[in-house]
């Protein structure tokens, strides 16, 4: 399997002007790069982080499909999504910030089960907050049921 992270440098950057976004690209890429590390760990081929300008085409680094919305009646790439490409070849592609990170982070918390040492990354309260959201989506109902 391979996966590919395509990222708004400027955004990485703080350069957009929204905070929250620039800390949840960050947290991406800090698990990505993780992943990127240990890659052999969770039997990956190659971990990719693209990371595109506004000056730039923004060719995908290895797995050529880009998700695109139609902006003012022009076509607009996306700067931000995550594609897999499985043994199958097919290709998976996440563009749902929540749903990325949710991705990596899953990535990260396989490889700390199978290495020794802690290799966690220290996700932004706005990145943890995020993939917190999304476990109490999984799992809906029986966390209702605890609260009560
Ligand atoms: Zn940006």
């Amino acid at each position: 399997m391979q996966i590919e992270l395509r990222v708004c440098q400027h955004c990485l950057d703080g350069d957009h002007g929204n905070d929250r976004r620039t800390e949840v690209i960050n947290d991406m890429v800090a698990c990505a790069e993780r992943i990127k590390e240990y890659k052999e760990v969770i039997d990956l081929d190659a971990v990719h982080i693209r990371k595109v300008r506004e000056d730039e085409p923004g060719k995908p680094a290895s797995l050529p499909v880009v998700a695109a919305s139609i902006q003012d009646n022009q076509v607009a790439l996306n700067d931000l999504q995550l594609v897999t490409k499985g043994q199958d070849g097919n290709m998976l592609m996440y563009v749902d910030p929540q749903d990325i990170l949710t991705v990596l982070a899953g990535n990260v918390d396989e490889i700390s089960k199978a290495v020794p040492g802690d290799i966690t990354v220290d996700l932004s309260p706005t990145g943890a907050e995020m993939i917190s959201d999304a476990d109490l989506g999984a799992r809906g109902p029986q966390t209702s049921q605890e609260s009560q």
